[in-house]
């Protein structure tokens, strides 16, 4: 039976994380998640420029942690970050990458699950309502809600959480109304409620970290076994220089620190097709 059955993990979240968290715990372990909005993580970082981040993405998502551990009294804790960045290909569309953390106080385990994705996170900067309608369709609201703010994105009102019509009417209007420069700045809303596409990715995340809870160290027998490095550099079949193919995988145990490589034994030479030097 594996360490986590039967117990229950905090969750510090007040935008709906513990529905698409929640039943991959409990599915694979039987592990329970009881979410709490007892403290304001808004006051660790909001995406809408109000109170930056604290510190790293890994620092956020452990902070959440302790906190919803320490306000339910458990000693286990998840906890989700999320930071919004370019696409790590072209560096031209948004992307989305997921941190989600599990701390267990009583096996002193530390373990993460990553997700990276496309986001739906865009912005405009309009001077008609019917302009706004326009950029409310491409940025797929009213399924993705939106945020909307006077003048531009520094400024310091907003409304967040736009939903509907009828409140995107009423939220253009009160902010061309204070706007300084007859301009309205308009958003997606990146809050994991008002965002399937983020929260879909949440769950990805989410997986991966269940993913590396069931897997053990096949020297210690404690989870978190998984891979450290990809080891590249498989020599070309025709010219015998080094490309960017996978060689082996190195695995390594955060805890006793065993480290297992899992080589590729079928394919010793890479094809030519994946050189820089032959297929530039
Ligand atoms: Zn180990
Ligand atoms: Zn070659």
């Amino acid at each position: 039976m594996s360490i986590f059955a039967k117990r229950t993990a905090s969750l510090l979240t007040k935008h709906g994380k513990e529905e698409v968290m929640r039943p991959l715990l409990l599915k694979e372990f039987g592990c329970n998640v009881l979410q709490t909005d007892a403290y304001d993580t808004d006051l660790l970082g909001t995406f809408t420029q109000e109170i930056p981040r604290y510190g790293t993405q890994l620092d956020a998502v452990r902070k959440k942690a302790k906190v919803g551990m320490e306000l339910l009294a458990l000693d286990l804790g998840i906890a989700n970050e999320g930071a919004f960045v370019s696409d790590p290909y072209s560096g031209m569309t948004a992307w989305n990458n997921e941190l989600v953390i599990l701390i267990d106080q009583k096996h002193d385990l530390e373990i993460t699950g990553f997700s990276g994705a496309p986001a739906q996170s865009d912005n405009a900067s309009v001077s008609r309502y019917e302009e706004l309608i326009q950029f409310a369709d491409s940025a797929l609201f009213p399924s993705h809600y939106l945020v909307i703010k006077p003048t531009d994105e520094y400024h310091p009102e907003s409304v967040k959480g736009i939903a509907d019509f009828e409140s995107l009417r009423e939220a253009f209007d009160w902010a061309q109304s204070l706007s300084t420069n007859g301009k309205v700045y308009v958003e997606n809303d990146l809050r994991a409620f008002a965002n399937p596409t983020r929260m879909n990715n949440i769950q990805k995340a989410t997986a991966n970290l269940v993913d590396k809870m069931k897997s053990l160290c096949p020297q210690c027998q404690k989870p978190g076994f998984w891979i450290r490095d990809i080891q590249r550099g498989l020599p070309c079949n025709a010219c015998g220089l080094a490309t960017d193919e996978e060689i082996a995988k190195i695995w390594t145990c955060m805890q006793c620190n065993h480290e297992e490589t899992h080589g590729m034994k079928v394919l010793r030479f890479a094809n030519p097709s994946r050189c820089r030097h032959c297929n530039p």
